[in-house]
């Protein structure tokens, strides 16, 4: 029997045939026909010579292909490798060459990529969502082509499901090996602790190829037999268009999209009504986001996870977002956390340390780097997060930053996002990024690189009189670097490695 993820489609057929799976553009798939496609594509592939254990490779916008792909896989016992679009070929060539994949499917907008990074990693097969030409297959000529009797192969929930690569905020992305049990352990913990329904219709327009997106909102409600509504690049005026025209009643973005979506003209006469849950991941939201949103009656759910733990860690139901603002919330049901010392001894509570993650949604291992999955992996499969968090009495953690990203100045620890936040409520800070850098006096010191919003103005002086008062002194940084813009990754967060190279040393 197939226990794994690519028998959803097939069970949830079983159960609701006729409910709409999917939205894209003008067209909609009932559950019925979403599980009659991912059975031919699964047949198609198999007639391609692929085999269970076998990586499939997916580059694209998000798009239903991309979810028939991430299914048909499973019903082979196949794993799904989601690329990110954003890379440039030779980053893609690694990505196929790293997962060992031996078919690539791709959109049209990444064809030139998806050839130069095929010819390069030595990929067998091409399939263009396009049509067939350039040495490629077409996508729909090999579903018509493909079989619709059902598939005999045996899945255990142990089995890869994914290989899914880390965002590249902190280094080169390392591909995690989730198995279909950590995949439906993590949609099991979305469904106990939020109130998704099977009535939902939920928008993801944060890239399925990135963790958040796909496994915290679109597997969950696909899962309770909801509604997912996919568009494809980011258009914010498309976003709110959207919402009110399908009546969305969960949207799921990064911070960058939803201070995009609020700053248009239109957002004040949007009719938001269907809305009931505004969700956010990947990231902190900023004082400042949550503020516009609940001045229309929108309070974020919120999350702390990472790739490894397929991702859900900690959850923050909107009804405590006021309560515990500033928390990431407390670890979901059948996860659990530890917050330690350097030396691996569990800090007192209230005490910053690491924050380790165990459960049924951490990862087996990051494909082929046996170092790496044993640094990460500590003793009893407790995951090392690399992040820095406090708990407090009432068992709600605080995600303070990344121990990377710490510096000490003085002697004291400076944690860059808590300047980060602040300086964001300076009415002429768009983005911003604070980074330590050497000093004689204090080994370290604070320099904050501002970009500033469209036609406002702001000096060194101006903002740094804004932290004061607002922040101790250690922590507000010795100087302001302008810039016009920040590096970041496809989930929307700034690249300190990079923000570091650049302005580590720049005259201020
Ligand atoms: P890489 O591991 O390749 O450097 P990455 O860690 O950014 O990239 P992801 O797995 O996408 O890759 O992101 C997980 C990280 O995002 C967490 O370890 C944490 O640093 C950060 N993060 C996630 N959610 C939150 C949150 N709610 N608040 C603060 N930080 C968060
Ligand atoms: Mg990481």
């Amino acid at each position: 029997l197939n226990q794994g993820i690519g028998s959803w489609p097939a069970r949830r057929a079983r159960k609701t045939p006729d409910r709409t799976a999917l939205v894209h553009e003008d067209r909609t798939w009932t559950y019925r026909e979403l599980h009659q496609r991912v059975l031919r594509l699964a047949h198609a592939l198999r007639a391609l010579g692929v085999e269970r254990g076998h990586r499939i490779a997916y580059l694209g916008p998000n798009h239903p292909a991309f979810l028939e792909t991430l299914f048909a896989a499973g019903a082979l016992g196949a794993v799904f490798v989601p690329l990110n679009i954003r890379l440039a070929a030779p980053e893609l060539a690694y990505g196929l060459s790293d997962s060992g994949s031996t078919v690539l499917v791709h959109a049209p907008e990444q064809a030139d990529a998806a050839r130069a990074a095929a010819d390069r990693a030595g990929i067998g097969h091409r399939v263009a969502l396009d049509g067939p030409g350039d040495g490629a297959l077409g996508y729909e000529e090999l579903l018509t082509a493909g079989g619709t009797d059902p598939l005999d192969e045996t899945v255990a929930p142990e089995d890869p499901c994914m290989i899914m690569y880390t965002s590249g905020t902190t280094g080169r992305p390392k591909g995690a090996v989730l198995s279909h049990a950590n995949i439906t352990w993590n949609s099991v913990n979305v469904l106990v602790d939020t109130d998704l329904a099977a009535d939902e219709v939920t928008l993801v327009v944060a890239p399925l190829f990135h963790t958040a997106g796909l496994n915290m909102t679109c597997l969950p409600t696909l899962l309770k037999g909801g509604r997912v509504v996919l568009l494809g690049a980011f258009d914010a005026e498309r976003v709110l268009e959207t919402i009110e025209d399908l009546h969305v009643t969960h949207l799921f973005a990064v911070p960058t999209m939803y201070d995009a979506m609020a700053a248009l003209p239109r957002w004040a006469t949007t009719d938001l009504s269907s809305l009931r849950t505004v969700s956010c991941g990947g990231a902190p939201v900023p004082t400042r986001t949550m503020d516009t949103y609940l001045t229309r009656g929108l309070a974020f759910s919120q999350g702390y996870g990472m790739t490894e733990a397929s991702p859900g860690v900690l959850f923050l139901d909107k009804a405590q977002a006021a309560a515990k603002a500033g928390s990431a919330g407390v670890p979901h049901f059948f996860t659990d956390t530890r917050v330690v010392l350097p030396d691996g001894r569990d800090a007192e509570p209230g005490h910053r340390g690491e924050i380790l993650v165990h459960g049924p949604n951490v990862m087996t291992g990051y494909w082929g780097r046996p170092a790496d999955t044993e640094a990460a992996l500590t003793d009893g499969h407790w995951l090392r997060t690399g992040d820095v968090a406090r708990i407090d009495a009432d068992g709600f953690a605080y995600i303070v930053d990344r121990v990377k990203d710490m510096f000490v100045s003085g002697g004291e620890n400076v944690y860059p996002a808590e300047v980060e936040d602040v300086l964001l409520t300076h009415p002429a800070v768009s983005e911003c990024a604070v980074i330590g850098i050497p000093d004689r006096t204090w080994g370290e010191v604070g320099r904050a690189v501002v970009v500033l919003k469209p036609g406002a103005v702001a000096d060194e002086p101006d903002i740094l009189g804004h932290l004061r008062g607002r922040l101790a002194k250690y922590k507000i940084p010795k100087s302001v670097v302008i810039a016009d813009t920040l590096p970041r990754t496809a989930s929307g967060k700034i690249i300190k490695p990079v923000v570091r190279d650049r302005y580590a040393s720049a005259p201020t």
